[in-house]
């Protein structure tokens, strides 16, 4: 069975792209546009990783993950995807709760294979 991935983004190119290149290697992708929707999009399809852009228009990408992990039955992975390069604003992610970060533009080259490590490493087994 192909791992569900959740992808919470509002730039509609960028989503294009990251669904283009999950669905390519073989994942299931959801997408939501803003946090409020992603939230819902989480309990309805129980994903085994979220992607979230930090900024989103209403509520934010950390805000949302407050919101999602007040409500999680189980812990779902969730990666802060970022346009920042700044060591400090990955810490701020990190501290923040996001399980890692992935920098954007993503790299169509690199993307499928840090998506399934971070799968393989957070796998229930
Ligand atoms: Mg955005």
């Amino acid at each position: 069975m192909s791992a569900r991935i959740l992808v919470i983004e509002d730039n509609l190119k960028n989503i294009k792209l990251v669904r283009d290149v999950l669905q390519y290697a073989g994942y299931e992708v959801v997408e939501a546009h803003t946090g409020e929707e992603g939230i819902k999009a989480a309990a309805r399809c129980e994903p085994d990783l979220v992607l979230m852009d930090l900024q989103l228009p209403g509520i934010d990408g950390t805000e949302t993950l407050r919101q999602l992990r007040a409500h999680e039955r189980r812990h779902i992975p969730v990666l802060a995807v970022t346009a920042f390069a700044m060591r400090e604003d990955r810490d701020r992610a990190i501290a923040a709760g996001f399980d890692g970060y992935v920098e954007k533009p993503i790299s169509v080259r690199a993307f499928p294979g840090q998506v399934n490590g971070f799968l393989e490493r957070n796998a229930v087994t």
